[in-house]
């Protein structure tokens, strides 16, 4: 596709996607600004993300740090100074941890005591201070990533798992990220969020060396139910850049 006829297109899905997060924050009182917005571009094309940059977007996330790699070199050169942040926000084998460490902005899918020591030894080694997001599985299902947050029971066993954390000083624990079930209506999303509301909740109370700012939720189905209920980074791909070919 042309590269104008893809920019228009991303411009006007945008426009509607920017719309509808102003609506949603409105009707749960909450600032524009404290949503930020994600633009998941795997599978798409360089001149897919280029052409996002172009309507303004500068936060974008990748869940495969391979697909990350290929996109940063020519981007830093098409791009120049004005680099967008990069959001890695899919699962992170361990032998892959030092190359996340080295092209990830804000790593949202933490999802173990192990990744995160092993993500703080290579931010130590690379002379960084890493954000993170810890991935949780609050909704019950079965999962296959994710620490255990869905019963109470593992939430008092999380908050000792995650006491650690403290003594990782090369991450920058900014608050927790969840993956929702697939729905159709977004209104059964709803509780998923509201527990991961809680839990954060918790969290900051158990572990105060962070302030647990960052509530992580929310994609193309069901971003408005989301920041209704709290989020403040959504992770939007298709209603962008339209249907992906899987
Ligand atoms: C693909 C993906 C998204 C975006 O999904 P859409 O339905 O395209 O909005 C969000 N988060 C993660 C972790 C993803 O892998």
């Amino acid at each position: 596709m042309a590269q104008n006829q893809a920019y228009d297109r991303i411009r006007a899905n945008l426009d509607r996607v920017e719309m509808r997060i102003l609506r949603a924050c409105a009707r749960a009182q909450r600032d524009r600004d404290e949503v930020t917005l994600v633009a998941v571009t795997k599978t798409r094309t360089l001149g897919e993300v280029i052409a996002a940059h172009g309507s303004s977007l500068r936060h974008f996330g990748e869940n495969r740090v391979e697909d990350l790699e290929a996109k940063l070199p020519h981007l830093r050169q098409s791009l120049g100074q004005d680099l967008p942040l990069w959001h890695m926000i899919g699962h992170i084998q361990s032998r892959k941890a030092a190359r996340v460490v080295a092209a990830a902005d804000l790593i949202h899918s933490v999802d173990s005591m192990r990744l995160a020591r092993r993500l703080d030894r290579f931010a130590q080694e690379a002379e960084r201070v890493v954000p993170v997001l810890l991935q949780c599985n609050v909704s019950g299902e079965v999962a296959k990533y994710g620490f255990d947050a869905a019963t109470p029971l593992a939430i008092d066993a999380l908050e000792a798992e995650l006491a650690d954390l403290e003594s990782l000083t090369h991450l920058d624990v900014r608050g927790i990220m969840t993956m929702a079930p697939i729905v159709t209506d977004p209104e059964d999303a709803r509780p998923v969020f509201v527990r991961l509301r809680e839990v954060r909740d918790r969290l900051r109370d158990a572990l105060p060396f962070s302030d647990w700012q960052d509530l992580s939720m929310g994609m193309t189905d069901d971003f408005e139910v989301a920041i209704e209920e709290g989020a403040t980074l959504v992770r939007i791909g298709r209603a962008i850049f339209g249907p992906r070919n899987e």
